[in-house]
């Protein structure tokens, strides 16, 4: 439908706003452009597939079938929006051009960059080794995720690790959340008893913020879960299935044997992004964490993942970026000035059980931020909000969000 081979106007390299990357931001960027009569918008995407991310962590978990996560790229295109299946290979914002891997060029008046976080798989020494072998997983892609879920539910004893790295992560909170669904599930098997489960957070407490540790730390309790603050995984050896973790805060190491190793994986702007010019000295877009322009180029904006702000990266942030970047790009098409403000927004639903969730709500300087001012009830274990994550959110993300309307 608007494909580059059968869109008429892909001919034309020249946007009025180009996006690139059409996932979770770009996709709800150009719908919500589009509802502001917005003309003109392309989006570059190499992806055939559009992944519910926040999803993975159910599959992981045993809670959701892969094919919930997916559609067809094409499906979820808005109307009359180009679509250059192509990787962005480089951008000259002075030019304003945007070089593809295909070797074509395009033109823009406004660039939004947003191709999300870049994963490293073998970002620790053996990591990748341990994904290839039969005893490693996470929910960090999605055949992993369902690698994961097979790996968990089929332990009746051992050692299961969980980990998340240190440095950037989309959703850091998501690192843990297949290792509660797991727990839940052991218990009901009656063999939680029988499993040592390990997590390891680089942070100093088990997430960061007060409220939503408290709620966290009494779950890891109540499972039975070993938790080490201030620790990361600094190698695998597959072979002997043998994890080390390094406390950062004594300086210690350990290596533990596992039956199981769920490992999100390190993480960091997309590398091709610091060639551009347009990066801050982490590797992400620099733009204003309240407009989202770029701090030196005023036709180039950026949100999602990639963009250098320093809120938790979640798509419950972006939800909140995407409503103020297309009124300040509307504004600005318009001749005047960005004057809408993120508020950095962002949030992380916990699934402490097969039934319950915790939600986290904070700004980013990890003041909690209820979306109810004033009530802090969202943050403690609740059946309503595991029914509004498991099968609201889902829906509002491909009936709503998508469609710019939310
Ligand atoms: C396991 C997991 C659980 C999560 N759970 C939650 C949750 O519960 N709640 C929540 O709010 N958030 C959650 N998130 C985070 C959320 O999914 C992300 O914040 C969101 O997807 C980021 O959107 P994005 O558009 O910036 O990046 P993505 O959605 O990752 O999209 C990036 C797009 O850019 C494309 N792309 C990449 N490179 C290029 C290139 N060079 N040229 C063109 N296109 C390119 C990719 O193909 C992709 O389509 C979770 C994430 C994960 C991984």
């Amino acid at each position: 439908m608007h494909s580059s081979n059968d869109n008429p106007r892909q001919g034309s390299s020249h946007s009025q706003v180009l996006i690139i990357g059409g996932g979770n931001a770009g996709i709800s960027l150009a719908a919500r452009l589009k509802r502001y009569r917005v003309t003109g918008i392309a989006v570059v995407d190499p992806s055939e597939q559009h992944q519910y991310q926040p999803f993975f962590s159910h599959i992981a978990g045993g809670t959701a079938k892969a094919e919930s996560a997916v559609r067809a790229q094409e499906s979820v295109m808005p109307k009359g929006v180009t679509w250059h299946r192509d990787s962005a290979t480089a951008i000259d914002p002075a030019a304003k051009t945007v070089a593809l891997a295909s070797g074509r060029s395009l033109t823009y008046e406004h660039l939004v960059v947003c191709p999300g976080i870049q994963k490293n798989w073998d970002g620790i020494p053996g990591l990748q080794d341990a994904y290839d072998s039969p005893y490693g997983a996470t929910n960090y892609s999605l055949d992993l995720a369902v690698k994961a879920w097979r790996l968990l539910s089929n332990l009746r004893s051992g050692t299961a690790i969980f980990t998340m790295p240190d440095g950037p992560i989309t959703c850091g909170g998501a690192a843990q959340k297949p290792m509660y669904l797991a727990c839940d599930y052991w218990r009901s098997q009656g063999v939680l008893d029988n499993i040592r489960v390990i997590l390891a957070v680089p942070t100093q407490t088990v997430y960061g913020v007060d409220v939503v540790d408290q709620e966290l730390n009494r779950k890891i309790a109540e499972y039975g879960i070993e938790l080490r603050c201030s620790t990361e995984l600094t190698a695998v050896d597959a072979d002997n299935r043998t994890a080390t973790l390094r406390n950062n805060a004594h300086g210690t190491e350990e290596q533990l044997r596992y039956d199981v190793l769920h490992a999100a994986p390190p993480q960091s702007a997309p590398d091709w992004i610091s060639a551009t010019g347009l990066a801050d000295d982490d590797g992400f877009v620099a733009v204003d964490k309240k407009t989202l322009r770029h701090i030196t180029h005023q036709t180039v904006w950026s949100l999602g993942d990639a963009a250098g702000t320093p809120n938790s990266k979640s798509g419950a942030a972006l939800r909140q970026q995407t409503k103020v970047l297309a009124k300040n790009i509307k504004a600005v098409l318009k001749g005047g000035g960005p004057s809408r403000k993120y508020n950095g927004y962002g949030a992380c639903p916990f699934t402490v059980s097969r039934s319950t969730v915790v939600l986290a709500e904070f700004d980013d300087t990890l003041t909690p931020k209820p979306s109810v001012p004033g009530w802090k009830g969202l943050a403690k274990e609740k059946r309503l909000t595991w029914l509004v994550e498991r099968y609201g959110f889902i829906r509002l993300y491909w009936y709503a969000i998508l469609k710019g309307r939310a």
